[in-house]
């Protein structure tokens, strides 16, 4: 392989003294200066717009019944790669044909690199990515979220899974099929 040598170029006092450099770089700040365009977002007055398939802060949501669609069947926590995620499952009262939901759901945001995978592990599409990334808190307690908070951003999804329709449609409940 053939190498071609470079010389170094001669550098007159001012190159060395970086004025040619200094006064490029005046002279786009007084472009821009003079243009009088704004081009940078005022944020928080003008708020970020995300682009569509943003990967936000995963988040818990409810069907349009009012009902929590996850069954507390830990797919998420297992499948998330630096263990964000914490489910504590409960037993749902009465004779609810789905017998569990989460009496506990954690999310710590501090781990969680919005990676989707418990987006796209979950099979009753009870959590998602959502558009949320500003978020904040004064100790790493208050960035572990509760499943309130996960609730309250996720909100409403009305469209997709519900196993507790689909069983109670079916004639299911929790002591089996229903004569
Ligand atoms: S987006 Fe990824 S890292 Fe975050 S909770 Fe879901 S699986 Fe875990
Ligand atoms: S969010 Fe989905 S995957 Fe996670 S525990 Fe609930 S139902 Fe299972």
């Amino acid at each position: 392989m053939a190498y071609k040598t470079v010389e170094r170029p001669v550098l007159t006092t001012a190159e060395k003294l970086y004025l040619p450099a200094v006064m490029k770089g005046l002279g786009l700040t007084l472009k821009y200066f003079l243009k009088r365009k704004k081009f940078t977002r005022q944020y928080p007055e003008e708020p970020t717009v995300v682009p569509e398939g943003y990967r936000g802060l995963p988040s818990l949501v409810k069907d349009d019944e009012g009902r929590v669609k996850c069954v507390a069947c830990s797919m998420c926590e297992w499948v998330c790669p630096p263990e964000a995620i914490r489910v504590i499952p409960g037993e749902l009262p009465g004779d609810d044909p789905v017998e569990k939901g989460p009496k506990e759901f954690e999310l710590d945001t501090l781990r969680c690199i919005f990676c989707g995978l418990c987006e796209e592990a979950c099979p009753e599409e009870a959590i998602f990515l959502s558009e949320t990334f500003e978020y904040c808190g004064r100790s790493r307690e208050e960035m572990i979220f509760g499943k309130e908070k996960l609730l309250e951003i996720g909100g409403v999804r009305a469209e997709g899974v519900k196993k507790w329709k689909k069983e109670a449609d079916a004639g299911f409940s929790r002591k089996g099929p229903r004569r």
